[in-house]
This record gives structure tokens, C-alpha cells and sequence, in this order.
């Protein structure tokens, strides 16, 4: 892609970037794992497409969205133009979201409950699709969080191979703000680690190369990149 997009000079749209390339490839190193094990999925909602344009150009290629209608706004012309692109979705979905959920991502990270689970099932089955399926965690118990509670993980994981045949490849969480991430982090690879999960989605803008040294394979970085948002993220929610 680069021989038809070529590097353009820094622009303030994406002034963060070679920063956390920088970051991200030193975190890496430290942790003597290759820089090919973590993909950089930056987040990037309330960002413009004509904003979007040169990350794209940049070689970033990895994009995670928070709600289905602002995706569908935002990135069906830009995939015309950028056809590599992968995208994720990253907040929560509601079921009736599915059909389009499955439709336009390639990897959805926030599966947490069995009608969801179905619902996904039934629309990968309907449009011959498979996208990558996390299951999101709620590593700090809290009640207005979206994931499964750590203790019925297993449980989760299993019906969702077993029961609804769907392709889970990791595990995601959102440590709780305000405390160590570490804990959080370190509790969402065991997990995985004895379900026999090889990814995990974990780390923002404020820890992700701390994630990397817990086994990150999946970093979700927004402000770090595109720079401080015009409006608050809103605060993931259980639908
Ligand atoms: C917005 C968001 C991020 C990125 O947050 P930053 O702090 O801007 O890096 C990561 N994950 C989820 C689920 C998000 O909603």
C-alpha cells in the first residue's frame, strides 16, 4: 500500500502516532516478545473520516469503533479506499445490533452473554461470516460494567465454543479507572491462559505498554494517538 499511499509529513491528526509506535515497540523489546505479537487498534471513535485519512496513510490499519451506527457512518467509504483495513468493534453490542455488527467487523471484543452469543451465531450463520469473538471479562466486579464476571468465565468460553460454535480467539477487559491496572491485567491472561486462549485485548492510551509486559496482543489506544477527544468516551455500559 505504501507505493499508492505514500507517508505524508506529520499532521496533527495523528501527532501520537510515531510516539506510540515508539512505545509500543520498546514495551516489546523489554518483554523480549516480537513487535509482530501486538496489534495496534487504534481507537477511534468521535474521530472524522477526513481525520482518519492520514493514520490511514500512515499505515495504520487497525481501527476499533464503540457503536455500530457511528461505524457505519464513519468507514464504508473508507474501506473502498483503504481495503486492507481491518475493523473492530470495542464497545458493547446490544443483540439487535448483531446483524450489522456482523456485517461490517472483522473482530468484535465485547461478547458477555449468552443472548448476544446467539444472536451472533444465528447472523454468522445467515451471512456466511465469521468474525474474531473476544470475550469481554469484568476483571473488577463492577456493576455498571459490560463482561462476564471473572468467575464464570470458563463457563462463558465453553458455551460459546461448544454451544453456539462461535470462533473465540481471547479474552478483553477495562480495568476499573482509578486503580492499578496490573491486577487486571494479570488476571485476564490466566484466565485465558487455562482456556486455552491465545489473545488478549487489554490496555488504553494511560497503560498499554504496562499491558504488554502482562501479555497484550491486542492494545486499544485512542487519545495517545488522535489526541485528546472533543467529548468525554462514553463510559462502556452493560446494553
Ligand atoms: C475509547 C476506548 C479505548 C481507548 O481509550 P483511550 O484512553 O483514548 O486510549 C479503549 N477501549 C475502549 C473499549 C474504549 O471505549
Amino acid at each position: 500500500m505504501s507505493s499508492t499511499h505514500p507517508i505524508p509529513p506529520a499532521s496533527g491528526q495523528v501527532s501520537g502516532l510515531e510516539q506510540v509506535r515508539t512505545t509500543l515497540a520498546a514495551a516489546c523489546a523489554r518483554a523480549g516478545r516480537p513487535p509482530q505479537s501486538v496489534t495496534l487498534v487504534a481507537a477511534s471513535k468521535t474521530v472524522s473520516p477526513e481525520a482518519l485519512v492520514p493514520a490511514l496513510d500512515a499505515g495504520l490499519m487497525v481501527y476499533g469503533e464503540n457503536r455500530v451506527q457511528e461505524a457505519q457512518e464513519k468507514w464504508p467509504g473508507l474501506r473502498e479506499r483503504f481495503p486492507g483495513l481491518e475493523l473492530h468493534l470495542i464497545g458493547p453490542l446490544q443483540s439487535n445490533k448483531a446483524r450489522d455488527a456482523v456485517a461490517l467487523f472483522d473482530v468484535i471484543h465485547s461478547v458477555d452473554r449468552p443472548s448476544l452469543c446467539r444472536a451472533l451465531a444465528r447472523q454468522c450463520a445467515a451471512q456466511g461470516r465469521r468474525p474474531r469473538l473476544f470475550v469481554q471479562v469484568n476483571t473488577g466486579a463492577e456493576p455498571q460494567k459490560a463482561g462476564v464476571l471473572p468467575d464464570r468465565a470458563d463457563a462463558f468460553v465453553d458455551a460459546c465454543r461448544e454451544v453456539h460454535g462461535l470462533d473465540v480467539i481471547g479474552l478483553m477487559c477495562i480495568p476499573p479507572v482509578g486503580e492499578p491496572p496490573e491486577p487486571h491485567f494479570s488476571a485476564l491472561a490466566e484466565i485465558a491462559a487455562r482456556n486455552g486462549l491465545d489473545h488478549l485485548s487489554m490496555g488504553m492510551s494511560g497503560d498499554y505498554a504496562t499491558a504488554v509486559e502482562y501479555g497484550a496482543t491486542h492494545v486499544r489506544v485512542g487519545s495517545a494517538i488522535f489526541g485528546a477527544r472533543a467529548y468525554p468516551a462514553p463510559q462502556p455500559t452493560h446494553p
